[in-house]
């Protein structure tokens, strides 16, 4: 990319008839929030601007964690978790709005995208290694349902059906708030654009003229690339089992949970969605570990605004069937426009 960036600036400035682009630039800033690293790159012919526009949406996430972390006590989903069962409790319409939306993610993937899998995934600890034992797992199980959630429209508020149960958005709340960032670019201007939260990733318009290239990292191996995908205007999300794990006697315990069993759900090794927004790629990239690749792509070829690259525990690739004809191009070519 540096060096077609180079070739094309060369370029205009030799042609000298489009003095404004030449002095745009790409601007670029990584931070930790929401537990994991935010990225946000756009083009800009002014640096104050560009500046201003990562701040905002840099802020956003800070907002947007403040209220959905279940780290902290004092947000309103902590709130949920500590009282839903014991009465209705009211939050904010937009954390209303985002966990009613995760129950049509849960519709959709036959129950395999369920928040509620925090009322057995609470008892994980994956840096620490701890894992629940099997009795307990038995025991708060009964509470893993997202058709044990009530929900209020008038009054915005959640009541657990279920004593025990805990609902967690880490699943979601960073697709959305990598929509709520390019929202915030859109709405000042910005046309190209990534924002990526953690396995999470937007981009709006296109690189210098061409799709931008997204890789798939190889589940083993960081440096390893299975392939990339060529994207503008579409959103992406990758979910592995090598983000939060520890083994133990050969086993991968990880932190995506399959709701019917309260353990790792290990049908794949990793799973890409790529759709319009990432609230909705993300509320996806779940299925095809609880569901496996083949349950996944049935769900994923029916709607035709997704598309879907699955690693399975043998390497298997399997790809959508929007995909297949770019995705069997070699590595080298695929670069090229679409
Ligand atoms: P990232 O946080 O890097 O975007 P994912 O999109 O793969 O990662 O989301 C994984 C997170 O989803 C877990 O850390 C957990 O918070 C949540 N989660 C785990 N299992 C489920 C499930 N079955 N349904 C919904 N959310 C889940
Ligand atoms: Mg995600």
């Amino acid at each position: 990319m540096g060096i077609r960036f180079a070739a094309l600036l060369t370029c205009m400035a030799l042609v000298g008839a489009l003095p404004r682009l030449a002095h745009a630039e790409w601007y670029q800033r990584t931070d930790a929030i929401m537990g994991t690293r935010i990225y946000v790159e756009l083009w800009d012919t002014d640096a104050a601007h560009a500046q201003a526009s990562i701040d905002a949406v840099m802020a956003e996430m800070r907002r947007i964690d403040n209220l959905m972390s279940h780290y902290k006590p004092e947000s309103e989903l902590s709130q949920i978790n500590q009282h839903g069962a014991d009465y209705p409790v009211q939050v904010d319409k937009e954390l209303f709005d985002l966990i009613k939306l995760s129950t049509h993610y849960s519709e959709i993937t036959e129950g395999a995208f369920d928040i509620t899998y925090a009322s057995v995934g609470y008892m994980y600890n994956f840096p620490e290694h701890i894992r629940p034992t099997a009795a307990q797992i038995k025991a708060a199980l009964p509470a893993v349902n997202w058709r044990n959630m009530k929900f209020d429209e008038a009054h915005h508020t959640v009541f657990f059906e279920h004593k025990g149960m805990h609902i967690d958005l880490g699943g979601i709340g960073k697709g959305y708030a990598v929509d709520r960032g390019i929202e915030i670019l859109q709405k000042r201007g910005i046309q190209h654009a990534v924002v990526t939260a953690g396995g999470d990733t937007r981009i709006i318009g296109d690189h210098m003229g061409r799709d931008w290239l997204v890789a798939i990292r190889h589940p083993d191996d960081p440096n390893k690339v299975v392939t990339r995908i060529p994207l503008r205007d579409a959103a992406m999300s990758t979910s592995g089992d090598y983000e939060r794990y520890f083994d133990e006697n050969g086993v991968r315990y990880h932190h995506i949970i399959d709701p019917r069993t309260g353990d790792s759900a290990r049908k794949v090794r990793s799973a890409t969605i790529i759709g319009p927004t990432a609230t909705q790629t993300d509320g996806m990239s779940k299925t095809a570990f609880v569901l496996g690749p083949e349950k996944a792509l049935e769900i994923i070829n029916r709607m035709p605004e997704y598309d879907a690259v699955f690693v399975d525990p043998t390497g298997k690739v399997f790809y959508s069937n929007g995909l297949r004809p770019a995705a069997s191009r070699p590595a080298d070519t695929a670069a090229a426009p679409k």
